[in-house]
């Protein structure tokens, strides 16, 4: 079977579906008479989650081992249990609610201990849990963190803490019906080269659990149960692919620069202080963008001062004095984070996110701004501040960052003095005011993703209206225009980091633009290099003051066909 999609992704990849079913089960409170019954329903399912567990363990090997066979640990001690069994035999509830509210309690302890790693430990707990609820119901339950080697992933939508789970080693590609180009799951899966397509209606119904598949994502195109011959091709195909690949290696440690000497600054966007190694392997020339978030949610709960100092440290020494802008805490909107207890809002996107929720809970944003500071003592590290909607808001966060300087000073803890403080422009009420902004603080970071959904007002990760979603539209350019002429009226840098900064057809635009710097993910670097070796500066000027004249978004875009054609 042929199925068809949206590639977010690309690249070949070749597997065993592991179909996620949503997982909702209704919990019935129920009074039981029958203790003995309950009892043994309960330790049949606790049995058989045991047994899954140590058959899962006899196939890992290394750290992989090792993680499992602490979870196991704790699984088979029986303290997991104790409330559990007191809800059943004193209280006289049934299993399913006495497992649910008994083994709660265990983890809300240790979410309660201030350390990352018991409070990782919570969220396994909490895995065990829904995995003995699943066998009480009957409902199959997928361990995101233990998935076997070639593993297809299949659902309808990949949250960005299911992403944050994957062990994505394993992971041969992804095949989901909701997401977009810029939702969280696509950009880390751009990140690792993991091929993964989007927009599969029913996708769930379409393929089974261990079903074959094989994802072409060059094409959009998902193979289920496939003959030998699409599987020979797609082999050849993914060879191809990485002889291209190999041939981008000659644009390793090079500059990034024009044909007619026009330079520019090749950063990368990562997520967490490990992804400093593909930033190293592809010759980035520094980070535009360390999504901070991720740390968060990653841990599953808020990282002290010491975990954060230790993890930008580590970058910024990794990266021995390139350039590390990392962005303040961007939690909100599609990134949650239990530990905050957000309210569900009816609009996210435009609700209580990023340096909103930062200028609001002034402790939490001291704690990151005194690690960002401490760690910029170690390398060149830049702050930068999401989601600026005024100038009110930069004024606010620029004062808080002088008094956590001040109190360092006082303790005599070292840091930059004159740590350079950036915002994003990502909202056109920052866009239009440019000027102004760019006159109080000491670079721009366009993101695009977000800039792109508040200017034409179409959410990034909604399928239906994806086709209303695109860089290319006129008023986007004009914004873009306005964050990079504000910035250098004020000498200041404009870059850019949302994922347009590496669309091949939008590149000469942005250069013709004039922006300086270019962040992405680490491994379309050294594309984006050829890319702008083949181009002159002159000429990307000259298609940019036309394209500056078009009313269309299809205008603009065959506009820049064109010239890439002629160019390239
Ligand atoms: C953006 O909005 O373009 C951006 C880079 O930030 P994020 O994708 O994390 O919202
Ligand atoms: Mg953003």
């Amino acid at each position: 079977m042929l199925l068809e999609g949206k590639t977010v992704s690309d690249g070949i990849g070749i597997g065993k579906a592991v179909v996620l079913n949503e997982f909702k089960i209704d919990i019935k409170k129920e009074k039981i008479d029958d203790v003995k019954k309950e009892l043994d329903i309960l330790y049949s399912a606790y049995n058989k989650v045991i047994k899954e567990t140590e058959d899962i363990v006899t196939t890992l090997t290394g750290q992989e081992k090792s993680i499992m066979e602490a979870y196991l640990l704790i699984l088979k001690d029986e303290t997991l249990i104790q409330d559990v069994l007191s809800l059943i035999q004193n209280e006289k509830y049934n299993a399913i609610y006495a497992v649910e509210t008994g083994i709660n309690k265990v983890v809300d302890t240790f979410k309660s201990m201030d350390d990352s790693y018991m409070a990782q430990r919570a969220s396994d707990i909490a895995d065990m849990k829904d995995r003995i609820i699943a066998k009480l119901s009957g409902v199959e339950y997928v361990n995101l963190t233990t998935l076997p080697k070639d593993t297809v992933i299949v659902a309808k939508e990949l949250t960005t803490s299911d992403t944050a789970k994957l062990n994505l080693k394993n992971i041969a590609a992804i095949v989901t019906e909701l997401g977009g180009m810029t939702s969280h799951v696509s950009i880390m899966a751009r990140n690792h080269e993991i091929p993964a397509i989007i927009g599969i209606k029913d996708v769930l119904s379409k393929i089974k659990n261990k079903d074959k598949v094989a994802v072409d994502a060059m094409d959009g195109k998902v193979y289920v149960s496939y003959d030998e011959k699409i599987y020979n091709e797609l082999i050849l195909k993914k060879e191809k692919l990485q002889k291209e690949k190999e041939e981008l290696e000659r644009f390793k440690n090079k500059k990034t620069i024009t044909k007619d000497l026009h330079k520019v600054e090749l950063v990368a966007n990562i997520g967490v202080p490990k992804d400093v190694k593909l930033v190293i392997e592809n010759t980035a020339e520094g980070v535009g963008l360390f999504r901070s978030e991720f740390l968060y949610m990653d841990s599953h709960k808020i990282p002290t001062e010491e975990e954060q100092f230790l993890a930008y440290k580590q970058v910024v020494e990794k990266l021995d004095n390139m350039p590390v802008i990392i962005r303040t805490l961007d939690i909100g909107g599609d990134k949650g984070l239990e530990e905050l207890h957000l309210e569900k809002e009816a609009n996210p996107f435009l609700g209580y996110r990023a340096i909103r929720l930062c200028l609001d809970n002034v402790e939490l944003f001291k704690t990151q701004l005194r690690a960002l500071l401490r760690a910029s003592y170690y390398g060149n590290l830049l702050i930068m501040l999401p989601m600026i909607s005024s100038i009110e808001e930069l004024r606010e966060a620029k004062n808080i960052i002088e008094q956590v300087k001040e109190e360092l000073s006082n303790k005599n803890i070292p840091y930059k003095k004159d740590v350079k403080v950036g915002i994003m422009i990502e909202i056109p009420s920052a866009a239009l005011i440019a000027d102004a902004l760019a006159k109080e603080c000491d670079f721009f970071s366009i993101g695009t993703n977000d800039l792109i959904q508040y200017t034409i007002a179409v959410e990034r990760g909604n399928e239906k209206i994806s086709k209303l979603y695109t860089k290319f539209h006129p008023s986007v350019i004009k914004l873009v225009k306005m964050a990079i002429d504000g910035a250098h009226k004020a000498n200041i840098f404009c870059g850019m980091c949302g994922e347009a900064a590496s669309d091949e057809l939008y590149i000469p635009l942005l250069i013709g633009l004039g922006l300086d710097e270019f962040s992405m993910s680490p491994t379309k670097i050294l594309n984006s290099r050829k890319v702008i070796s083949k181009l002159n500066y002159s000429e990307c000027k000259e298609v940019t003051k036309k394209i500056l004249t078009l009313a269309s978004a299809s205008e603009v875009k065959k506009e820049l066909e064109e010239f890439v054609n002629k160019t390239m």
